[in-house]
């Protein structure tokens, strides 16, 4: 045990220690920065859990890189350090649990404010406030930290973090950014000066950087970060005006002298015989720093309780999206400086700080095992069970590697720590497996050759990247087929779970669909926790489900290819079963939005024994195989609504409707919905995040409909 957890934090150093490198010197990041924080919180929690593993090089013990050879190295006057992180409002409320700790806050008095609040008392702890302490919320600029020196108000040296004890001197380049004032707005400036703040590029800077670069055939910049760090490192500094680099300044020094490590009460006078004015927060050195010619960011607030702070992160999680330029969290600030004077500092940190970060899209964890799951197709797919993690607010521990073609790409070994992502927002993925970080006993795994469900060989088509159990015994493949067919958009049957499936496949009570039509209350009271009463509900809902529409049973049938969108278009086209089963493939191919491979599965289909004599205990239990007479009426007036005849599809996700309500709406209003777009279709209904069918329907000059545009319409 204790060799392998010498192992991990031996790994993790080498890894977080190239990521690094990568990303402070080459300015190419080798991995998404929420990857690296958890890494880095990782080798932190291990080394806090084993003291005597920490060594002095690890990268917890220190901030940032070496500065490059190519510029001169400065030594701070005051050490330029980073920040903690908080993930999340709960390690952010254990930050603010451990500074008060350390300064009971009920003691204190009032130490903050802006300066017409600061008669006023703020609200006590009890009362859900600071006990008479005050923050102040910042953005968190995504760009490069700068140190600014003015002598007499002039300004002599721009400096960067470097490893936060040394940076790199980059005065020429710092005198590029217009943002920057050479000469502070002062007619009595304290002989030294010294202010910190970010350098940034806004996002359409950014891009047009990398489209320059692409074009001259350089690699890109991975984030406007980076690009704005290597812009900074720049040995010309013509390059440097040309990229347009910008300034917020948000620390304010007065006469920092060399070893004045912390800051303190600053006293200023701007113009001679002028009132000095005292500086004792850091809202009013935002302030200063704004009179004396920077530019401040004007999204930050002051904050009496951890409510506000609250309301101020969850706030510009989303409004973010629309600033000009990136933001990777909140930076909180206790706002008293003589508070933050008695807080200090640890080796890498402002105790009185933190940046709240906002949630990850990508995190790493590692793969404890893989399992492989039978579907009601018979696709295996193998799933890596996962040390649970939090991402994008809810713990995931399973996640689908897809198939085999996908396996091999990720080379997945068992043990391996990988990265996941949630695609499209719910169901977890693995994108990518960090090898370095392997452990010595990892074992590839590889799909097996057997079904796990039924032991049967399985097969794997040329040309497809799933493999297939094509036992149509398997129990994984009944489960899947009964799980489908009594589903909502299906023959919606009301109270059947995975659970109740299982046990009736187990003992052999249902074989296949038709059987749940043989089943009553009486049989179904042999199963585990089945009451009389619960038993007849069950048989009453499944009773019920013959009243279900053709197009319902179609899709309930599970026939590849056949979702309820093309059921339904086959059951306008096809009114009865019997007309679908003796179609040839060309002539459902005929039906519109039905393109070949789902002709061919339909017609494979019908022509399996098996499957004829399916729909002939259907049709003997009473189910609706036809499309009933008030359907062929309404088909028939159909020509007089709206959008009788036209075929529409639905890209991305509307602004408020479901993707069924909107296909509902068309449908009701004479519309068919179809999946693919071509030539036949008349109209796309955009919604965001569009993808392919955008582009292609673009392409083809199809007419686009937004959703306010549908509704119009559909409102006459
Ligand atoms: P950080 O970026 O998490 O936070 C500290 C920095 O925030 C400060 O130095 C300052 O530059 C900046 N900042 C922005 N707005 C601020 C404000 N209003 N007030 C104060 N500071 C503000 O920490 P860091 O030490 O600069 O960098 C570490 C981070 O870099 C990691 O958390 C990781 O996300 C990233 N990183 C990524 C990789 C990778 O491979 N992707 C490698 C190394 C580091």
């Amino acid at each position: 045990m204790q060799g392998e957890i010498e192992q991990r934090i031996a790994k993790l150093r080498q890894q977080l220690q190239e990521a690094s490198y990568a990303y402070y010197v080459l300015d190419a990041p080798l991995m998404a920065d929420e990857v690296y924080d958890r890494l880095y919180r990782e080798l932190q929690e291990l080394e806090s859990d084993y003291p005597h593993l920490i060594t002095a090089e690890s990268p917890t013990q220190r901030v940032g890189e070496k500065p490059a050879a190519k510029f001169f190295s400065v030594k701070h006057n005051i050490p330029l350090y980073s920040l903690e992180n908080a993930f999340n409002l709960e390690e952010f409320a254990k930050w603010q649990e451990r500074w008060q700790r350390v300064l009971p806050p009920l003691t204190l008095p009032y130490q903050g404010g802006e300066p017409d609040k600061e008669t006023e008392i703020a609200p006590p702890l009890s009362q859900g406030g600071l006990g008479g302490v005050s923050y102040v919320c910042e953005l968190k600029i995504d760009g490069s930290a700068l140190a600014l020196t003015y002598e007499n108000g002039i300004l002599v040296r721009g400096v960067t973090r470097g490893d936060g004890i040394t940076g790199e001197d980059i005065t020429q380049n710092v005198k590029t950014i217009r943002s920057i004032p050479l000469k502070l707005n002062s007619d009595n400036p304290p002989p030294i000066v010294e202010v910190r703040g970010e350098a940034f590029l806004s996002l359409a800077v950014f891009a047009e950087i990398n489209r320059e670069r692409e074009q001259a055939g350089e690699q890109l910049f991975a984030n406007p970060r980076n690009a704005a760090a290597g812009t900074l490192r720049q040995l010309d500094s013509k390059i440097v005006d040309k990229r347009r680099l910008d300034f917020f300044a948000y620390t304010l020094y007065l006469g920092a002298g060399e070893g004045e490590a912390e800051p303190r009460e600053l006293r200023y006078q701007a113009e001679p015989g002028n009132e000095e004015v005292s500086v004792k927060t850091q809202w009013e050195s935002l302030e200063l720093l704004r009179e004396i010619g920077f530019k401040v960011n004007p999204n930050r607030k002051l904050c009496y309780s951890l409510d506000e702070v609250r309301e101020y992160y969850e706030y510009w999680d989303v409004e973010r999206q629309n600033l000009p330029y990136m933001t990777d969290g909140v930076v909180v600030k206790i706002n008293s400086l003589s508070l933050q004077q008695q807080l200090g500092f640890t080796q890498r940190f402002p105790r009185w700080a933190i940046a709240l970060k906002y949630p990850a899209a990508e995190v790493p964890t590692i793969v404890e095992a893989v399992t492989v799951q039978v579907g009601r197709t018979g696709a295996l797919t193998p799933v890596a069970e996962l040390k649970p993690v939090q991402l994008a607010g809810t713990t995931v521990s399973r996640a689908s590697l897809h198939n085999s073609d996908r396996l091999a790409l990720l080379n997945l070994h068992i043990g391996d720590t990988v990265v996941v992502r949630k695609a499209g927002e719910i169901i977890p993925e693995v994108v990518r497996v960090l090898p370095e970080l392997r452990p010595q006993n990892a074992r590839f795994f590889e799909m097996p050759v057997c079904c796990p469900e039924c032991q049967q060989p399985v097969v794997r088509e040329k040309g497809e990247a799933v493999t297939r159990c094509i036992n149509t015994s398997c129990p994984a493949i009944l489960r899947g087929s009964l799980i489908h067919f009594c589903s909502r958009d299906a023959l919606d049957i009301n109270g059947v779970g995975e659970k109740l499936v299982q046990q009736w496949v187990d003992r052999n009570l249902v074989n296949s669909v038709a059987d749940l039509y043989d089943l009553t209350a009486e049989k179904l009271m042999n199963l585990e926790r089945m009451g009389r009463k619960l038993a007849e509900k069950l048989v009453g809902a499944i009773e019920q489900s013959k009243s279900q529409p053709w197009s319902r049973v179609l899709y309930g049938l599970g026939i590849r290819h056949v979702g309820s969108v093309n059921a339904q278009l086959l059951v306008e086209r096809f009114a009865n079963v019997e007309d679908l089963a003796k179609a040839s493939a060309a002539s459902i191919e005929g039906v519109c939005g039905i393109g070949p491979e789902i002709a061919q599965s339909v017609y494979r289909w019908f022509q399996v024994p098996a499957n004829q004599s399916l729909i002939d205990r259907l049709n003997a239990a009473g189910l609706q195989l036809k499309s009933e007479v008030k359907n062929q009426q309404q088909l028939g007036s159909s020509k007089n609504l709206p959008f009788s005849g036209k075929v529409f599809v639905i890209t991305g996700t509307l602004p408020s409707l479901k993707r069924d309500e909107a296909k509902d709406l068309i449908q009701k209003a004479g519309g068919k919905v179809t999946n693919s777009v071509s030539s036949k279709t008349d109209y796309l209904v955009v919604g965001e995040d569009a993808g392919s069918k955008l582009e292609k329907a673009r392409s083809l000059g199809i007419t686009e409909l937004s959703e306010a545009e549908l509704l119009s319409i559909l409102a006459g």
